[in-house]
């Protein structure tokens, strides 16, 4: 897959940025038209494992994963299915539209089965519902080994040994782990979207490399109301924060982490002189669900 990785780190100021203290943004989603942000990470080593298999994946209607992966198995001409959460709607959104309009087999199954296969991983279950044999299966939002093993390569695009603090939105806290594996010396802050999801401290410890030494933890206070969830500071923020740096982020992920990371400072969360980067993962895609004229971009 070509990327392009010109221009890819972005110093920005603001505000609310203390005189002493330096951030940037890894933009990681100008890297590809399709494949924005850190999902393509995520899948690269997972299709190298699946060897022309076909890929069998997971997600929501929204899934950011389900689009990605349906544009990197066209590219390396790999059949894939997605298995989607919940019932078929009648009119597809955008998201599943531009999965399907790559080359996607779509499958919608019940919640509750959708949990079933999604928590069991059983190949001869996935096989039934999906009729793909001897599949590869990818699990959702590639939370695995393998995804955190791409992930590891983002924290070098942007010579991360000048920075001191690395700051992400989490869902699955794959691109976490990555960052934590990776890091040299600087401390690793994940921003979680999901409401009182504790679950991930343990499942992102479970990626986290035997002996790594860094300093990371993952905030649980910023989801504003939970996944996909908006508040009226947020769009406030989003606005803001593109007037003053003219860079774009998303209403699920990268909002919230900018959110935070104005929040943490107003509190001393990073000391005076800190370094921050932030991941910009991507999902601008996400927000043509708002109406017209509720962001400014
Ligand atoms: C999927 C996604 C994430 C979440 O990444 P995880 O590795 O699952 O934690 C963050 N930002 C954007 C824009 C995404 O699409």
């Amino acid at each position: 897959m070509h990327f392009s990785t010109e221009n890819i780190l972005q110093p920005f100021h603001t505000t609310w940025l203390p005189a002493e203290t330096q951030a940037a943004m890894l933009r990681l989603d100008r890297l590809h038209p399709v494949v924005s942000g850190n999902k393509w990470f995520k899948l690269k080593y997972n299709l190298l494992a699946a060897t022309g298999r076909p890929v069998v994946t997971f997600g929501g209607a929204y899934s950011n994963h389900l689009v990605a992966t349906a544009a990197a198995c066209r590219e390396q001409g790999i059949a894939c299915t997605g298995v989607v959460r919940g019932e078929q709607p009648a009119v597809p959104g955008h998201t599943l539209q531009q999965a399907g309009e790559m080359g996607m087999q779509l499958v919608f199954v019940s919640r509750d089965d959708y949990r079933r296969l999604t928590q069991q991983g059983d190949a001869s279950a996935v096989y039934r519902i999906t009729g793909a044999r001897d599949a590869y299966v990818i699990p959702e939002g590639g939370h695995n080994a393998l995804g955190v093993k791409g992930c590891e390569e983002i924290l070098p695009l942007a010579g991360g040994a000048s920075f001191t603090h690395v700051i992400c939105a989490v869902g699955t806290g794959t691109t976490l782990a990555g960052l934590i594996n990776s890091a040299t010396s600087q401390q690793v802050t994940g921003i979680s979207v999901l409401k009182g999801a504790f679950s991930l401290n343990n499942s992102t410890a479970e990626l986290i490399h035997p002996g790594n030494r860094t300093s990371w933890q993952l905030l649980h206070d910023f989801h504003e109301g939970g996944y996909g969830k908006i508040s009226e500071r947020l769009i406030g923020d989003m606005n803001d924060f593109y007037r003053q740096t003219t860079i774009q982020t998303d209403r699920v992920y990268t909002g919230k982490l900018v959110l935070a990371v104005r929040l943490l400072l107003a509190e001393n969360f990073f000391p005076p002189g800190s370094r921050l980067l932030l991941i910009h993962s991507g999902g601008l895609q996400g927000n043509e669900s708002l109406a017209p004229g509720v962001l400014c971009y």
